[in-house]
């Protein structure tokens, strides 16, 4: 385990199963004049999972989930567990999403738990932490993130492989970017509190209206290790310009 330059298309509630398949047919394609080492990920609505499954065939892209039960099966209606994402190839979850947070009620306790639940099941949890406008405005930005990622870091065994992801909250689908100076400090910050092992092996992702004109500065900074891309990983032709301004 190592830190990694990972780069991820979060669909949300975008792109049905037949748009999401078209869209991993055209990445591949434009990816493979382009070999590199970053790890890119598509997160596609669970429905869409089998078909972007089916069109990776093998590709060296890894196919991610956009949530996770924190139980493994039973009596858990609208639930989709790690087995189920297993199945159809995922590697990764996005957990603690600030949309999950704030429109579904997850707290610290139930993004932990499905942390948890997704290490114990064989998947790689991106976690996300970030802090609301307001929280920045009143100097608890780091506390937040701090109080958000040691929930999850106390419920995963040491030696567990995870992802983070800061990710303002004021900064999601606003078009609105952190600085790259302000989201260095909060990556380092976040790095100290992974503490010196993790810390090492863990990559830490910026989200937060992401796009071309953004990525190339965040991404050239040795503590910024990938992106967590919403809108602007919608079209190939939108997102192709952030994996190649990971290629550091
Ligand atoms: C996200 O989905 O996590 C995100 C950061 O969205 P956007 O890039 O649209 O701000």
């Amino acid at each position: 385990m190592s830190r990694k330059t990972v780069i991820v298309a979060n669909f949300k509630l975008n792109l049905l199963a037949e748009e999401a398949k078209n869209y991993t047919l055209e990445l591949i394609e434009a990816l493979r004049s382009e070999p590199s080492e970053t790890t890119v990920v598509i997160a596609p609505v669970y429905t869409a999972i089998p078909a972007v499954s089916g069109a990776l065939d093998g590709a060296h892209i890894a196919l991610a989930a956009q949530d996770i039960a924190a139980q493994v099966s039973g009596a858990f209606t609208g639930e989709v567990s790690a087995p189920f994402l297993l199945e159809f190839g995922c590697r990764y979850v996005i957990v603690g999403h600030s949309e999950r947070r704030r429109l579904f009620g997850e707290n610290d306790e139930i993004v932990a738990k499905k942390a948890r639940a997704a290490v114990d099941g064989g998947l790689i949890p991106i976690v996300c932490v970030g802090e609301t406008l307001e929280e920045r405005e009143r100097g608890e930005a780091e506390s937040v993130v701090e109080t958000q990622l040691r929930a999850v870091l106390d419920h995963c065994p040491e030696g567990s492989e995870i992802v983070t992801a800061y990710e303002p909250v004021w900064a999601i689908g606003t078009g609105k970017t952190a600085s790259v100076e302000d989201a260095e400090k909060m990556h380092r910050f976040i790095r100290t509190v992974l503490g010196s092992e993790r810390g090492d092996n863990t990559s830490i992702l910026y989200g937060g209206s992401v796009n071309a004109d953004t990525a190339p500065a965040l991404l050239s900074s040795a503590d910024i290790d990938g992106a967590l891309v919403g809108g602007a990983s919608l079209k190939v032709a939108s997102f192709l310009p952030i994996i190649r301004a990971a290629a550091k």
